[in-house]
């Protein structure tokens, strides 16, 4: 046995499972050539972040744009960051925007796939197993260091002006010799496993980073640690091995990662694994006082996925949206492609910013209101019953008191070629619908500039001397049209703009009357469909109020 055969002994005594037998557990998946293996690998760490649902979303679309596999893994190997529901907000977040990964962590307690275990805390035998290889081959050693005396290290290489951290000469237990490693692992001195690393600072890697480019960087030269002293490893060390095992192909991930890269091919190389492609995307920034900055947990509510789903933002719109800032031509195939399911696009990793996107939340609005445009009367209302059953008692108890009325409601201007453009969240549908709904209806009898309460008074009672609520849009609009001349108003807009001092005012004003008068609002959809759904009765009663109010001011 050489000492580094015995050195491994020493580390890992119980230790029987080799990596040969890890390589049979976990064999090369069986997939079409070209497919891709993506996975999303969070930290439980208490909520989702915008950007991780986005990294999620590119991971997906990787795949399936291939027929390959997502999985998702849980890295809680930090159990100092964890929170208690951790998992469940990643679960519960990703499935609430229909991003389900195919194999992998499924649920609180539940995993699926035979690349298991997906959660890193239950995968230590696995990293202990390359570990211990890397020792028998010398690739690897044990670290005595106190927290101290790094402290110190780091003093003396500030002194010196050289580059901070343990490597070559500087990496002290480098060069211990066996009898002494030996001595102080029977002592039962703590240790940190690290790396020895084959680096050399004069050398460089280049690699092809799908969304990035070619990059060029020095090589790894740092010792790292890949078991910490309770045995657990590195983020760098468990995304080594998990990738491996787990056969991905593709590591989609943020570009904060882009600096460990050398490091992460090292570890590659080391461990005898075939290295991954990298496509490191560039994080979702906001716009603050001219400047951009990363969007903060602590600073942006809309940081956080659980904001999308409280203001009741579709699925579908929260995913087109990052679909915009994914891929510059989304747009433009959006565009030719109006009712195109989402999944019909064809996703390109390559056409991904270099550079960052920058979230708006007014675009993410449009892009919600155009979505929702799109949707049938029935699909609203089952969408936002579903939210409100939730987020708003009183909404929910209002609209399903009547499904046929509220479904009406919904149905105005809509399914028509251009259907109005009014919704983007479901949290906005209260004040939308509120003129519907006696609970939330709150008369505005303040009238635009051009008409004083005595010309309302006039038109209204003009108006009610005929009101059928019976009438179809044509008669109707006719009959309002045939107040105008006897009251000094004219049918004809043109005719209006043309000589405006001849009239009062044109057919607008008299019905903008009509229109404040039943809902209280200056814009709204069909107001004959309004007036339709309302009935006569309330038409009626409103407009009495509304002239009562006129005739008194
Ligand atoms: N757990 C790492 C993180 O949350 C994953 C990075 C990666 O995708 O490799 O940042």
């Amino acid at each position: 046995m050489t000492d580094n055969e015995k050195l491994a002994e020493l580390l890992f005594p119980d230790l029987t499972l080799t990596p040969q037998q890890c390589e049979e557990r976990y064999p090369a998946r069986q997939l079409p050539e070209g497919a891709r293996v993506t996975r999303f690998a969070p930290s439980p760490t208490g909520y989702l972040h915008i950007g991780g649902l986005f990294a999620a979303m590119t991971a997906r679309l990787t795949a399936k744009a291939t027929n390959g596999v997502f999985f998702l893994r849980i890295e809680d190997t930090d159990k100092k960051r964890e929170v208690a529901d951790g998992v469940t907000a990643i679960v519960t977040g990703l499935e609430a925007f229909g991003i389900t990964p195919d194999e992998g962590v499924t649920g609180l307690n539940a995993e699926s796939g035979s690349y298991g275990p997906y959660h890193q805390s239950a995968r230590r035998e696995l990293y202990q197993c390359f570990a211990k290889e890397l020792v028998r081959q010398g690739l690897a050693y044990p670290c005595f260091c106190t927290e101290e005396e790094l402290e110190a290290l780091r003093g003396r290489q500030e002194a010196a002006g050289v580059n901070k951290g343990y490597y070559g000469e500087w990496a002290t237990c480098r060069a211990l010799p066996f009898e002494e490693q030996k001595k102080a692992l029977e002592a039962g001195k703590p240790y940190t496993l690290r790396l020895r690393s084959p680096g050399e600072e004069s050398r460089r890697i280049r690699f092809d980073d799908l969304i990035k480019g070619k990059i060029e960087m020095p090589e790894n030269t740092q010792d790292i640690v890949l078991l910490k002293t309770d045995g657990i490893p590195t983020y760098h060390f468990a995304h080594a091995v998990d990738d491996h095992l787990m056969r991905t192909t593709h590591v989609v991930r943020g570009d904060e990662w882009i600096a460990s890269v050398p490091l992460h091919l090292q570890l590659f190389q080391c461990c005898g694994f075939k290295p991954v492609k990298y496509a490191h995307f560039a994080p979702i920034m906001k716009e603050e006082n001219g400047g951009k900055r990363k969007l903060s947990k602590r600073k942006d509510p809309e940081a956080a996925v659980s904001y999308y789903i409280e203001q009741g933002y579709p699925k579908e719109s929260v995913i087109e949206y990052l679909l915009t800032l994914a891929n510059s031509n989304f747009e433009d195939w959006r565009r030719a492609n109006k009712t195109a399911p989402q999944s019909e696009f064809p996703f390109n990793l390559k056409k991904m910013s270099a550079s960052g996107a920058l979230f708006d939340l007014q675009k993410l609005n449009d892009v919600s209101k155009n979505v929702i445009s799109l949707m049938t009367a029935d699909e609203i209302y089952e969408k936002t019953t579903a939210w409100a059953r939730q987020y708003d008692e009183a909404l929910y108890r209002l609209l399903t008191a009547d499904e046929a009325y509220a479904k009406g409601i919904f149905q105005i201007d809509r399914g028509v070629a251009k259907p109005r453009k009014d919704i983007a969240k479901w949290s906005e549908v209260k004040h939308f619908v509120a003129y519907f709904y006696e609970e939330l209806y709150e008369p505005d009898y303040a009238l635009p500039e051009n008409l004083t309460p005595a010309a309302a008074a006039e038109i209204l009672r003009a108006y009610l001397a005929g009101y059928d609520p019976e009438e179809e849009k044509d008669a109707w609009f006719e009959r309002i049209k045939a107040l105008c001349a006897p009251l000094g108003y004219t049918p004809n807009v043109k005719e209006y703009k043309k000589d405006p001092q001849a009239f009062k005012g044109h057919v607008g004003d008299v019905s903008a009357v009509i229109r404040i008068a039943v809902t209280a609002r200056h814009n709204t959809p069909d107001l004959h469909a309004i007036m339709r759904l309302l009935g006569g009765e309330r038409v009626r009663s409103r407009m009495q109020a509304a002239l009562k109010h006129y005739e008194e001011a």
